[in-house]
C-alpha cells in the first residue's frame, strides 16, 4: 500500500454514487492487487515450511507424555509440564490458523481444504495427549496445590488456571473419559464444517437485475448492499432469490444444524453439567442468570424497535413493511459508496480518541498485510479478525465499499488490536478474552467511526443516512444478538428435554421469535424463517 499517499491523503469521506451495475461477475483472488491481501508468509513463507512445522510438532508431541502420573509429585513436575504444553499449543496455533486462512482464502481448493483438515487432526491429537493433565490436577488434593504455588515461583504464572481448574473441578472427568472426549472431537466437529461447506463453496445464487435491468450475480456481501436498493422490486427478488438458495438445502442444513444442537448437549451433558447454556457459559465463570436476565430485560423493552419498524414504514411511505424493507436508508445523500483507501484513513482519524500509540499501531496494522480486503470467488464470506500467539492478528473482509463494510473495518479491527495487545501484554497460557467481552473493543470502534462521521455530515440527508445507520448498528448489536441467543437456547431446550428438531421446528421457532422481535407491524414472507438455517453463529453454540 501507498503509505505517504494514503497518510497524506485527505480526510473526508468520498460519497460516490450509488452503483452496483459492474458487479455483474465475481473476481478471482489472482485479479486482486497484493496490497490488498493478507500476508500469510508472515506465518510460513509457503506450505512446505508449514509441513515441516507440522513434522516437529508431531514429533515433539509424545514427549508430554513422560508427565503423565507424575504431576502430583512435584511442583516442578507439575510447571514443566503446563510449560511444554504451552509450547506445543503455541506451535499448533500457527499451523491451525495458517492452514485455515489458507482455506479461507479460496475454500474450493481441495489442497488447502487438506490441510486445514490435517491441522485439525493434529489439533485433535494433542488435544488427546494433553487431556490427562486437568484430570491430574483434580486428583491433587487443594492443600498440596496450594503449597506448590505458594514455594514455586515459576509456577505462579500458572496461579488462575490452577484455581479455575479447582472451581470446575465438578465438571472434569477421569483421564481416561477426558481423553476420549477428546479424541471423539474429530468425529463430532462435523456439522460446522459441513455448514461452511455449503455456505461458502457449493451454494450457488442466482442472478437478480438492479434497478436499471443489469444482471447481478448475488453473493453474500452483494445481498446486503442490494437490501438498501431504494427499488422494492429489486429489493424483493434479491431477498427471495437469496433464501431461496438456501431452502434448496433445507433437509441439509436441518439435519446439520440437529446435529450440532445434540453435539452440545452431547458434551455439556457427559460433564455433567444441566443445560448447554451453562457449559458454555461456565468456561468465562457466568451465572446463567446473567444470560436470563439479559434476555428478560431486552423482551420487556421491544417497544423501541416495534416503534422503529413503524418510523420506517411511514417514511418509506409502504402499505405493508417485510424483512427486505428493513435495511434500506431513510435517507440518500448524493453519493453513497465508501471506498477502502479512503476508508482506513478515515477509521484513524475517528480513532484518534484512543491514543498515538494505538492509532500507530492500527495503521502499522492495516499497511502491513493483516487484512484480506475485498470479495473474491471461493472465498470465506462475511468478515473476522483471528491469529495466534505468535502471530500478528488478521482480519478478513469481503469490502464492497457501502457504509457497512466501512464500519466493519472500524470493528474488525477493534477485535484485531485487542488481541495485539493482549498478546503483547499476557503470558501464552491468558492469551484469549472471553467471547462475552470481545465485542466492547469492535463496538466502541464503530461508535467512534460513526460519531466521527456525524460530526463531518455536510447535508441533513448524510445525516439522517448515517443516524439510521447507527440505530440499525444498535439493533443489530443488541437486539439482533439477544434474538439470536433466544433462538439458540430455544433449540438446545428442545433437545435437552429429549425432543427432536428438524427443519420445519427450527424454522417455526425462528419465525415466532422473530415475529415478536420486530413486532406485529412487520409481515414475514414464507422464505423469511430461513434465518434460523443459515447464520453461521449457530452452528457454534451461542458463539453470538
Ligand atoms: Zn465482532
Amino acid at each position: 500500500m501507498k503509505k505517504s499517499l494514503l497518510w497524506a491523503s485527505v480526510i473526508a469521506v468520498i460519497w460516490c454514487s450509488f452503483a452496483i451495475a459492474d458487479n455483474s461477475k465475481i473476481p478471482q483472488r489472482s485479479d486482486i492487487a497484493a496490497q490488498y491481501k493478507w500476508k500469510l508468509e508472515d506465518i510460513y513463507p509457503d506450505t512446505l515450511a508449514w509441513q515441516a512445522d507440522f513434522n516437529r510438532l508431531q514429533s515433539q508431541m509424545g514427549s508430554i507424555g513422560a508427565f503423565e502420573g507424575k504431576l502430583g509429585q512435584s511442583s516442578e513436575n507439575l510447571y514443566q509440564c503446563l510449560s511444554l504444553r504451552d509450547s506445543l499449543n503455541n506451535i499448533l496455533d500457527r499451523i491451525y490458523v495458517y492452514a485455515n486462512l489458507k482455506q479461507d482464502e479460496d475454500t474450493r481448493i481441495s489442497q488447502y481444504q487438506e490441510i486445514a483438515d490435517r491441522a485439525s487432526n493434529l489439533s485433535t491429537h494433542l488435544n488427546e495427549a494433553t487431556s490427562f493433565i486437568r484430570p491430574e490436577i483434580v486428583a491433587i488434593p487443594n492443600a498440596t496445590l496450594e503449597n506448590f504455588l505458594a514455594t514455586n515461583d515459576k509456577l505462579k504464572l500458572y496461579d488462575f488456571y490452577i484455581k479455575d481448574i479447582i472451581r470446575t473441578k465438578a465438571h472434569i472427568l477421569s483421564p481416561d473419559q477426558e481423553s476420549l472426549l477428546a479424541n471423539a472431537r474429530m468425529a463430532t466437529r462435523g456439522p460446522s464444517n459441513i455448514f461452511d461447506m455449503i455456505d461458502n463453496a457449493d451454494i450457488k445464487f442466482p442472478i437478480v437485475k438492479d434497478e436499471h435491468g443489469n444482471n447481478i450475480q448475488l453473493t453474500h456481501e452483494r445481498y446486503y448492499k442490494i437490501l438498501e436498493s431504494p427499488d422494492r422490486r429489486v429489493r424483493y427478488d434479491a431477498s427471495k432469490a437469496y433464501n431461496g438458495a438456501y431452502l434448496n438445502y433445507i433437509n441439509t442444513l436441518g439435519a446439520t444444524l440437529a446435529a450440532s444442537v445434540n453435539d452440545d448437549w452431547f458434551m455439556a451433558e457427559t460433564r455433567k453439567y444441566k443445560t448447554t447454556l451453562e457449559h458454555d457459559l461456565d468456561s468465562d465463570s457466568i451465572p446463567v442468570s446473567v444470560f436470563d436476565n439479559l434476555v428478560k430485560t431486552v423482551n420487556a423493552n421491544l417497544a423501541p424497535l416495534h416503534k422503529w419498524v413503524s418510523i420506517r414504514k411511514r417514511v418509506l411511505k409502504l402499505d405493508k413493511i417485510y424483512p427486505y424493507d428493513l435495511d434500506v436508508p431513510l435517507a440518500r445523500p448524493a453519493k453513497l459508496e465508501f471506498p477502502y483507501d479512503s476508508a482506513v484513513v478515515t477509521v484513524e482519524t475517528a480513532l484518534a480518541p484512543l491514543g498515538p500509540q494505538y492509532v500507530s499501531d492500527y495503521k502499522n496494522g492495516i499497511n502491513s498485510g493483516w487484512v484480506d480486503v475485498y470479495e473474491t470467488e471461493g472465498k470465506t464470506s462475511g468478515a473476522f479478525s483471528w491469529g495466534a500467539y505468535s502471530t500478528h492478528p488478521y482480519v478478513l473482509l469481503n469490502y464492497n465499499n457501502s457504509l457497512d463494510n466501512f464500519s466493519t473495518v472500524a470493528h474488525e479491527m477493534g477485535h484485531a488490536m485487542h488481541s495485539f495487545y493482549t498478546h503483547k501484554s499476557q503470558p501464552y497460557v491468558y492469551e484469549g478474552y472471553a467471547t462475552f467481552v470481545a465485542e466492547v473493543a469492535s463496538t466502541t470502534n464503530e461508535a467512534l467511526l460513526i460519531n466521527y462521521l456525524l460530526g463531518h455530515a455536510k447535508t441533513k440527508n448524510e445525516k439522517i443516512y448515517l443516524l439510521t445507520f447507527y440505530i440499525q448498528q444498535i439493533i443489530g448489536t443488541f437486539y439482533t444478538q439477544v434474538m439470536f441467543s433466544e433462538f439458540e437456547k430455544a433449540i438446545h431446550d428442545q433437545v435437552e428435554q429429549d425432543g427432536a428438531l428438524s427443519a420445519e421446528s427450527m424454522r417455526k421457532i425462528y419465525r415466532d421469535i422473530y415475529q415478536k422481535y420486530w413486532g406485529p407491524e412487520l409481515n414475514l414472507e414464507t422464505w423469511n424463517d430461513i434465518g434460523g438455517l443459515r447464520i453461521p453463529h449457530f452452528y457454534n453454540s451461542y458463539y453470538v
